[in-house]
Formats: structure tokens, C-alpha cells, sequence
């Protein structure tokens, strides 16, 4: 939108990182009032620009702030008078009409805050950032892994990376390079020579449970801490998170006792939370610059914010900024301030205007809503086959994206349509899928079997941790169906295993 020649790499498929492994929650800045205040007030704001510009990815529910049996009731007080001073909108609402509006809360809550919450699809975000900045000019390079940064007299020159569908190797010419790898910032920021960036990473689980328990957000009144929010999100809720320090972002393993801890926090808000359906366990890895007003390994108590490191002075390498800390709701504002940063360093003025102009095509807000898909499937059932029950998705939707994206994973299709992130976890609608995608005419049989068997092994992944209940007979349906019926382990694949 400023008007350079922009590339954007990475790795996967766009929100395959943190943004694709995140609670979904659009913050009001409730969470940090007190912990956090310019976080809060940054997410205050960002909140309302972002259901401003890009208001398809948003939900706009609403949340609260309760204060729950055994927790302090004067927090609430600290907060009330944290969002004030921060500017986040919140105001002590009625017990009684809380409980009103959201039935299943814990019945003895002491005291309810209402706030700006809201609901935020990732994907949707990013695509819509990526259709735009693809409108002004850019090219976006996904499945493209960066292994080097090229340097020449003190400034960088090029970045080097690997086309993961192709093998072959790509060399982008570029003046400068803004190091936007979330967790993986400290990494890409070697790979051209600076010294080490402390990005620590922060992991955290979530879980989705079916159904929507709670229509707005709800979070506990108590300073941060594991399991204290339940976000609705599509057709689910979702529980999180906890925060542990990791090493390595790649190696996120889902402990059991960080499950039923979750479960337990669930409880709390929600009794007979246990009862419902947990659906997924995934995990993510916050991007937290270390801090050094709290320990290392204390990574729920280091700042949300943001910070954008020089290498000119640090490293004596021109071309080169880091980007790290924020927020998916804080987004926008960290685009800002990486390219106002760059401008200066280029001594030229190009004024941001994404607080302004809305991402095309983001206006409606439907998608959110079962009883809004349900009422476009009414529209077309008697000509639209149905693939996926649990989320709705019809054929057509299935053929366009693939015809979109002919090399796309099933993973790759579900970023974007919701394929098998219901309650069958893909047992009825992969098989689906994979049977038109070979008729469709875009695959062959071997990919075919290989895609399939790559699907069922990544919701695998999220399933295993989580299974009990209704989902353990779910998960041993899906098992009969595709071992005993199809013998999918044994089904002819590409001699190299099927990987993205
Ligand atoms: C558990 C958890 C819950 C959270 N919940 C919320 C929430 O509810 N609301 C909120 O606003 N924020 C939340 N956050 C924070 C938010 O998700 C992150 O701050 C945000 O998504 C980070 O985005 P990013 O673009 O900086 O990083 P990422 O989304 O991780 O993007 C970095 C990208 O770099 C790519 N990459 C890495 N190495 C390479 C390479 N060598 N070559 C090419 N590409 C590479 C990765 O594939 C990745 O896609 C949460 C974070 C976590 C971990």
C-alpha cells in the first residue's frame, strides 16, 4: 500500500504458524487492564480498527469478565479502574442478567464485567491482509522455506529459499528483508549473521469442545492466568490456554496434565464443561521478546507487546528489521510500526493507511454463525451435495478451492473451509473429499490415497490427546471405516510419503 515491491515467504501455507495456532479471541484489552496496560489499550484500539477494515474475519460477541466462586472480588475493582485508566471500554453489568444471557455460566459468579470482545478467524485474517497487499503489487510466496539471508559490504542483498512443492532453490534480490517469522524471528535473524535474538517461546494449548457453550467471550477476573478464558468460535468453544516455556516452536508435544487442567479451568466457568465433547488439542508458541523484568522461563508474566529491533545498530547490518511480541489482535499496528521503521531508515515518507482502507471483500460478518450457513444451505440443498455435515461445507465449495489451489493440501482446503473440524474429525467427509478430488480431474489416484492418509494423520495429531467419552467411539467408528473398510494404511501412495 506504500507503494515498494514487496515479497512475502513463508514456509507453509499462509496462518500455518502461531496465527493458525492461536485462541481466537479479538481482545478488548480486558485481559491486560492490569497486567499489560499499553498492550491494552494498543488491543483497545487495534479491536476497533480491525472490525472496522476487516469485519468477515470478526465475530463481534461481546465478552465478560467474571469473578468466580473463590476468586478475589476486588480484582474486579483493580480492573475497572485498569481499563479506565487504559481506555478499554467495560462496565459492571448485573449478575442476574448475565446468567441471563449466558445460561450455562458457573451460577455462582459474584460479579460481571462486560467488554469489547470478539471472535477472530485467523485465516480469514490473513487471507484478507494477502488478497490485499496481492491487489497493490505484491507476491506471495507460500511453501517456501528461507535458509539464508544473503549479505554483501554490511547490507543485505537477497533471501534464499527452497520451494518445498518443487525442491528447487529461489533467490528473492531485495534491499531489505522485515523478519516477521513470529517464534521463529530469532532463527531467520541468524541466518543473516546478527547476534542472537531472545525471542522466547511461549507454548500454549487449547482445546475445542462441540457446541457453542457460551455466546461471548468469557473470561475469568483474576490477574492472567492458565485456562481462564472460553472463546466461541464457528461452531465450537474453545478453552486456553497454558503458557510454558519452550525451546524449540516446532516441538510443541500436548501433555495430558496441561489437558485436564484446561478441563478443570473449564469447569469453573462452565459446570459440566467435562461432559462436553472435546473435539481438538492444538498448541501454539507465543513470540515473546525476552523481558527482563521477569525470569526466563516465566513466560506468562513477560509484556504482550511488541518491539522492533535494529540491526544497523546492534549487528552493523543495514537492510535487516526484526519484528517480535503482540498480539494476532495487534496485527495491523505491528505492520505499522516494521514499515514506518523501514521508511525512516530509507529517509523517505510514505504515510500508513491500513488503519483506513478496508480489506476488499471483508465486509459481511456471516460466516460465523451455524444458523447463517444453515440458512445458505437451504438456499441450495436440493442442487448442492452436502461433504461435510459438521461444518456445513458443500461440494461446490470443496471443487472451487481446489480448482483454486490444484496442488493444496486437504490441510490446505481445511484453513479454509472448516473441512472436518466438526465432531467426526474428517471420519465421514475426508473419505469424501478425497473421492471428488479424483474425479475433479486435479489428482491422481496415488496423491489421492497420499492426501488422504496425511489428513488422517495431522487430526490424528490434535485427536489423541484429547479422547474421551463420545469422542473415544467417534475416533473408533473413524478407525473401522478407514482400517477395517478402506485398509487406508495399505492403499497404493507415492513412493515418498505425501508431506504437505
Ligand atoms: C497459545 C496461544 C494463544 C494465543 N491467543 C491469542 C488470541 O486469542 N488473540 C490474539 O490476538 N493473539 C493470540 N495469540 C498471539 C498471536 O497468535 C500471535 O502473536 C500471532 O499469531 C503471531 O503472528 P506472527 O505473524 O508474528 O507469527 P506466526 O503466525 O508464527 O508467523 C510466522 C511465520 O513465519 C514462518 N516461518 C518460520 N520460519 C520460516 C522460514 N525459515 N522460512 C519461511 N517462513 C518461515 C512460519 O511458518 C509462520 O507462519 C496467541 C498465541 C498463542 C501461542
Amino acid at each position: 500500500m506504500r507503494g515498494y515491491s514487496a515479497v512475502l515467504v513463508e514456509r507453509a501455507d499462509l496462518g500455518q504458524g502461531t496465527t493458525g495456532r492461536f485462541h481466537g479471541l479479538l481482545h478488548s484489552g480486558g485481559r491486560y487492564v492490569v497486567s499489560d496496560p499499553l498492550s491494552a489499550t494498543e488491543c483497545a484500539s487495534e479491536n476497533a480498527i480491525l472490525t472496522r477494515i476487516q469485519a468477515g474475519a470478526i465475530e463481534t460477541t461481546g465478552g465478560y469478565f467474571l469473578t468466580c466462586p473463590g476468586d478475589d472480588p476486588a480484582f474486579a475493582d483493580k480492573f475497572l479502574a485498569g481499563a479506565a485508566a487504559t481506555g478499554v471500554a467495560a462496565q459492571e453489568v448485573n449478575v442476574a442478567e448475565a446468567l441471563r444471557n449466558e445460561p450455562r455460566l458457573n451460577p455462582g459468579i459474584l460479579r460481571a464485567i462486560e467488554v469489547a470482545d470478539g471472535t477472530v478467524d485467523g485465516w480469514q485474517l490473513v487471507w484478507g491482509a494477502a488478497h490485499s497487499a496481492s491487489a497493490y503489487g505484491a507476491e506471495i510466496l507460500t511453501y517456501h522455506h528461507v535458509t539464508k539471508i544473503e549479505t554483501a559490504d554490511g547490507k543485505v542483498t537477497a533471501v534464499r529459499c527452497t520451494d518445498l512443492k518443487s525442491g528447487e532453490d529461489v533467490v528473492v534480490e531485495c534491499s531489505f528483508v522485515l523478519n516477521c517469522a513470529g517464534p521463529w524471528a530469532g532463527q531467520i535473524a541468524a541466518m543473516a549473521g546478527a547476534r542472537p535474538v531472545e525471542v522466547v517461546p511461549g507454548r500454549g494449548i487449547m482445546i475445542a469442545m462441540n457446541h457453542r457453550l457460551v455466546n461471548r467471550v468469557v473470561n475469568r477476573c483474576i490477574y492472567p492466568a492458565d485456562g481462564d478464558i472460553l472463546v466461541p468460535a464457528h461452531t465450537v468453544s474453545i478453552i486456553g490456554t497454558t503458557d510454558v516455556k519452550v525451546d524449540d516452536p516446532d516441538d510443541l508435544a500436548i501433555e495430558n496434565g496441561e489437558v485436564q487442567q484446561l478441563l478443570d479451568a473449564g469447569e469453573v466457568l462452565v459446570p459440566g464443561f467435562r461432559t462436553s465433547r472435546a473435539l481438538h488439542a492444538w498448541a501454539g508458541a507465543r513470540p515473546l521478546i525476552k523481558d527482563d523484568r521477569v525470569a526466563a522461563s516465566d513466560t506468562r508474566h513477560m509484556s504482550r507487546g511488541m518491539a522492533v529491533i535494529d540491526h544497523t545498530d546492534r549487528d552493523g547490518l543495514d537492510g535487516l528489521l526484526t519484528i517480535g511480541g503482540g498480539k494476532l489482535t495487534t496485527y495491523r499496528l505491528m505492520a505499522e510500526h516494521i514499515v514506518d521503521a523501514m521508511c525512516e531508515k530509507l529517509g523517505e515518507h510514505r504515510a500508513c493507511r491500513t488503519a483506513d482502507e478496508a480489506i476488499p471483500g471483508s465486509e459481511s460478518g456471516r460466516t460465523h454463525r451455524v444458523s447463517d450457513r444453515l440458512a445458505e444451505r437451504e438456499e441450495d440443498r436440493f442442487d448442492e451435495q452436502i461433504i461435510c455435515e459438521c461444518e456445513l461445507m458443500s461440494r461446490k465449495m470443496f471443487t472451487d478451492a481446489l480448482a483454486d489451489q490444484p496442488k493444496g493440501s486437504f490441510d490446505d482446503l481445511r484453513r479454509q473451509l472448516r473441512l472436518g473440524m466438526g465432531p467426526c474429525q474428517g471420519g465421514f467427509c475426508s473419505m469424501r473429499a478425497t473421492g471428488i478430488a479424483l474425479e475433479a480431474g486435479h489428482i491422481d489416484i496415488e496423491r489421492a490415497n497420499g492426501l488422504l492418509r496425511l489428513f488422517l494423520k495431522n487430526r490424528w495429531i490434535g485427536l489423541w490427546p484429547i479422547l474421551y467419552g463420545d469422542q473415544v467411539r467417534q475416533t473408533a467408528l473413524d478407525n473401522w471405516i478407514f482400517q477395517g473398510t478402506l485398509d487406508v494404511e495399505h492403499l497404493p501412495h507415492p513412493d515418498s510419503e505425501v508431506t504437505r
